[in-house]
């Protein structure tokens, strides 16, 4: 099969190769015919080595749909030909984050694309608990960014509480990750406030847009009459932390799941204590979330920007960073 493969870090590294075998699949183990793939920064970071791998070498591509070509002995809830999308989490379903139905948290997992090979290839086995079905007249455009992009920030503001009518500001609104978490705040009942220049994310479900990063706490002090945010979701980093801390207001949570630009951040201890602010850190979702994204799927919808094939692996990494990026990557892999 053909595959997006490095055998040590780098970018420049990343080869496609046609010789590969099939993975193989046991028991409980689907074979997914790789359809189309999510580009995201994680896997930016995989292929760069900034993570420990493995096995290597290594296939990337933490954001994975296809059909099911074949089913272990023992799958029972799919069959060849179903459509479906790949939970990205590796675990074990016995240790006690599992069992608490933390399955991102699991003790002896980790991100699927690290911790075992991705989805930029033809095909991958996955296990049966980590394959689920997706509807027929779904695009595979939403279907590619269900996994990572929609799951996460829907377990960040349900980790974050967020009520109806409650102020949200979502920095980078208009990123993967951003359009899903502007279109679930919106959906939960919050006044959502999206942090961005492009001003199609109102076609997402921002209420107000703020252009300048540098002056969001200001204009969130105007848009709530001085109260501040109710919830304030970021995973830009370092940069933009000043500013979205200083947006929070009294009984808050400030809320993320990445550093894109940083993760070390200076914190002023009584302003968090003094205003009761909740620091709230996220990591991917749960299975059940996951099922409840599909079940949502039909009142969602995402922005691509470009497509590549997979013989343009590496082109499609290096897109992320692109200045002039205004919505998703995505690989057509087959
Ligand atoms: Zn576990």
């Amino acid at each position: 099969m053909k595959a997006a493969i490095f055998e040590k870090p780098g970018l420049e590294n990343l080869k496609i190769r046609h010789d590969l075998e099939r993975p193989k699949i046991t028991d409980h183990d689907v074979l997914i015919r790789v359809k189309m793939a999510g580009v995201n920064p994680i896997d930016h970071t995989t292929v760069s080595g900034t993570r420990e791998i493995k096995p290597l070498p290594h296939i990337p591509g933490a954001e994975t749909s296809g059909t099911v070509e074949e089913c272990g002995r023992h799958v029972k809830s799919l069959k060849k030909g179903d459509r479906v999308i790949v939970y990205n989490i590796v675990f074990d379903g016995i240790c006690d984050m599992c069992m608490s139905g933390d399955e991102m948290l699991c003790r002896n997992g980790g991100l699927l694309s690290l911790v075992a090979n991705g989805g930029f290839a033809e095909y991958m086995a996955v296990p049966e608990k980590s394959t689920f079905k997706i509807p027929n007249e779904m695009q595979w455009e939403l279907a590619a960014s269900l996994p990572v992009t929609t799951l996460t920030p829907y377990h960040a503001l349900k980790q974050a509480a967020l009520k109806i009518n409650e102020f949200l500001v979502i920095f980078g609104a208009s990123g993967n990750t951003g359009m899903m978490a502007t279109q679930f705040g919106k959906k939960m009942g919050a006044k959502v406030i999206a942090v961005s220049k492009q001003n199609w994310i109102k076609d997402f479900g921002a209420d107000y847009i703020i252009t300048e990063y540098d002056a969001v706490a200001e204009k969130v002090k105007d848009l709530t009459q001085g109260k501040m945010a109710d919830v304030v979701l970021n995973s830009l980093g370092v940069q933009t932390w000043e500013n979205s801390f200083a947006s929070v207001g009294l009984n808050g949570r400030w809320v993320t799941f990445g550093g894109l630009t940083g993760a070390d951040v200076k914190l002023n201890v009584q302003s968090l204590y003094s205003k009761q602010i909740k620091l709230v850190g996220c990591n991917g979702g749960t299975r059940k979330e996951m099922t409840e994204v599909i079940d949502m799927s039909k009142e969602l919808k995402t922005r691509v920007w470009k497509k590549f094939t997979l013989d343009e692996a590496k082109e499609a990494l290096e897109a992320l960073f692109a200045k002039e990026r205004d919505g998703r990557i995505l690989l057509n892999v087959s």
